[in-house]
């Protein structure tokens, strides 16, 4: 049912930050995917760093990497996650790149000698960034998600090219949801209008009439606050959505569906609605509250204390115990709180542990010794990226003999740098967008476990890293029981370690969690998850 023009939604923010922006927008393009239309998602960030690569995870949660590379909002992540379509650079722009290539630009002399403006430079390359994505009729619906909340002064280039888009390309074309929340004061025992209404004011004052409330509540809206909310805010009362605050993300589509937000949407934009299928996703749900067994996995990073930081590894565990029809608790254990004497009383009891991705040299000792516990009382164990790493470090030192090894990143001085800096970095001066970044090739070692895990030969994963097993050691390595089983089939960089004298201990040099979706989720972590439940069953 391809359309001919490409339609626009925006989604904008109110009252309050951390609304659920990105949640509300992959719950109503998954609506619309499965209706049939071709739906993809983008996220524009008002701050000014280039991306978020370079963000602590602490200020803006975990960075998501997409196939081609580009280090994106962790909103993105649930894009994937809900419509299992591979977003891209496109899909994510921040201030930071408008004003980059718009200043790139004027170094160029485009400009033939204007006084380059906010309005209209900075806003056509908004527009052209929004409307790029739609131009070569890969999508019928493109839905684009504006970072921050209305009235922010970061956000005002970004409102006024929605005003300007919305303008040129006419109601039907273009159409403007506002997600604000409805405080519940438990004082008074009301729920209260006010700050949406204001809200919807303070928009108008940039000249963008919301088309769609969706309010989020704890409370159920009844028809008269709906209809007062209307009323004030110029909106249909049919188009005043309650968005409720849900057990887990993945109910949200089936709340929206419930409340007819893709009706409204799909009715202002002329596009004829169909019976949604949400077959496999209902199935999904299903599976995922009514699990059969339950495992503790420990997850061991120096981030846990926010659930955003490891945002993909958490939802690809929900994706894979869904899979296995196992509730999945996962415990968090900071790395720095783990030595030899606590590891014991820290890890024992769980069914498996992973260890997570990061950077630098805190926590990492902590994540050693729980590697060491967890590889010789053979309890499964996964790492991704630095815990892969810092597994390939505690083999050589507890087994190999290697007493030294290190990473050269935590100590450049190491006698055995066992990881050490790929060859292409060495000469890398800038931090930003510099990693090894994006989805390679990795050819996988017949026989092995991740191949049986695979069932194929060749695997694409997506990698953000610096840093690598070293070659050199990896005979002695292998020697002594640690095995490369899968490898770039260009240069030979190991990406997998195995442990085949072991129940599951597999290192990835890449992110699987990156590439979990519902509809697909990720081999490893659903053979991991099952390998938890055997260990479980079997102490
Ligand atoms: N710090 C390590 C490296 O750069 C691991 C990175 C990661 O875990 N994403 O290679």
């Amino acid at each position: 049912m391809a359309q001919t023009i490409t339609k626009y939604i925006f989604v904008t923010g109110g009252v309050s930050s951390s609304l659920g922006k990105g949640i509300i927008a992959a719950s109503l393009a998954k609506l619309l995917q499965a209706q049939g239309y071709r739906v993809t998602i983008q996220k524009l960030d008002p701050y000014i760093n280039i991306d978020p690569g370079t963000l602590n995870p602490y200020e803006h949660g975990e960075c998501y990497v997409t196939d081609d590379g580009a280090e994106t909002d962790l909103d993105l992540g649930h894009y994937e996650r809900f419509l299992n379509v591979p977003t891209s650079q496109a899909n994510n722009v921040t201030t930071g790149r408008i004003y980059q290539s718009v200043i790139e630009k004027e170094r160029r002399g485009e400009f033939l000698g204007k006084t380059v403006q906010v309005i209209p430079h900075i806003t056509d390359e908004i527009k052209a960034r929004i409307k790029s994505l739609g131009s070569n009729g890969d999508y019928d619906i493109v839905v684009t998600e504006i970072g921050g909340t209305v009235g922010d002064i970061e956000s005002l280039p970004y409102i006024e090219s929605v005003r300007q888009l919305k303008w040129e390309m006419g109601n039907h074309n273009a159409l403007v949801i506002h997600l604000t929340l409805i405080p519940y004061l438990s004082a008074a025992g009301e729920l209260k209008t006010k700050p949406t209404q204001h809200s919807v004011k303070t928009l108008m004052e940039s000249g963008v009439q919301a088309d769609i409330l969706v309010c989020r509540t704890e409370h159920q809206l009844g028809s008269s606050i709906r209809s007062k909310l209307a009323q004030f805010c110029n909106v249909k009362e049919n188009c005043v959505i309650q968005s409720i605050d849900a057990s887990t993300i993945y109910d949200v589509p089936n709340l929206i569906l419930e409340e007819g937000l893709d009706k409204v949407v799909l009715d202002q934009l002329q596009l004829e609605r169909h019976e949604p299928d949400l077959n496999s996703w209902n199935t999904f749900l299903e599976k995922h509250k009514n699990p059969v067994d339950e495992v503790n996995i420990g997850l061991i990073g120096k981030y846990v204390e926010l659930q955003d930081s490891y945002k993909s590894i958490l939802e690809a565990f929900i994706h894979a115990g869904a899979a296995n029809e196992v509730k999945v608790k996962v415990k968090s254990i900071h790395s720095e709180h783990l030595e030899a004497s606590s590891a014991k009383e820290l890890l024992s009891g769980l069914d498996g542990i992973l260890v997570a991705p990061g950077f630098g040299e805190r926590g990492i000792e902590g994540k050693i010794e729980a590697i060491r516990f967890v590889r010789e009382c053979k309890i499964p164990f996964f790492g991704i990226c630095l815990g892969m790493q810092m597994a390939v470090i505690e083999f050589s030192r507890n087994v190999v003999g290697l007493t030294a090894a290190n990473s050269s990143e935590m100590d450049t001085e190491t006698p055995h740098p066992v990881i050490d800096l790929m060859e292409d970095q060495k000469h890398v001066q800038n931090k930003g967008g510099t990693m090894r970044l994006g989805a390679w090739d990795c050819s996988l070692l017949g026989g092995s476990v991740v191949h049986s895990i695979y069932k194929e030969k060749t695997i694409s994963e997506r990698h953000r890293h610096r840093y690598e097993f070293n070659e050199t050691y990896k005979a002695q390595i292998e020697s002594k029981g640690m095995i490369a089983t899968g490898v770039n089939p260009e240069t030979a960089l190991v990406e997998i370690i195995e442990i085949p004298d072991h129940p599951w201990f597999i290192g990835v040099q890449y992110h699987p969690e990156y590439k979990s979706t519902v509809a697909n989720p990720h081999p490893l972590f659903t053979a991991f998850v099952k390998a938890a439940l055997k260990y479980q069953t079997s102490k």
